[in-house]
């Protein structure tokens, strides 16, 4: 991601342009696959020097709350993040492979608000949905032999 992008995704999201925010951004606009906090934190260290653990969580919670940035649920209990300009209703195909993320434009789940409004009267207010598996890329390789790591 260019630091321009960057900023204009700061500005438009009302939250200050500093070098640490645009850092963590350029980072993670970097991959086209999820990452720790951790991992975060070591590629920008060398670029900011001295930021602590700390600060780079809050960041990416500030950009996660700001919808710029997808957390990603992994069952080994580790946070990912995923940066991801596109902003319309969408959700995300996770390889558990090789970290991929692929968008996914379809979501079918307009009608489980009117189901759950019809069967309990409850109101819906937000979904997540995060589809998990092996992409394409890494079937063919599977099929080839090689290893996945098993989540
Ligand atoms: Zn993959
Ligand atoms: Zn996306
Ligand atoms: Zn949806």
């Amino acid at each position: 991601m260019e630091q321009e992008q960057g900023r204009e995704i700061l500005r438009r999201l009302r939250l200050k342009v500093t070098p640490r925010r645009l850092e963590v951004m350029r980072c993670l606009g970097e991959e086209q696959a999820y990452l720790s906090a951790e991992e975060v934190w070591n590629r920008i260290r060398p670029v900011l020097g001295s930021i602590g653990l700390p600060t780079v969580y809050r960041i990416l919670d500030e950009l996660a709350e700001a919808q710029v940035v997808t957390r990603i649920f992994r069952s080994d209990r580790t946070q990912y993040y995923f940066l991801c300009p596109n902003q319309e209703h969408h959700h995300h195909f996770i390889c558990e492979s090789c970290r991929r993320v692929e968008d996914v434009d379809r979501c079918n789940l307009d009608g489980v608000a009117g189901e759950i409004a019809r069967r309990s009267g409850g109101l819906v207010t937000s979904h997540i949905l995060q589809i998990n598996g092996v992409c394409g890329e890494c079937s063919r390789l599977g099929e080839g032999g090689r290893g996945r790591d098993a989540a």
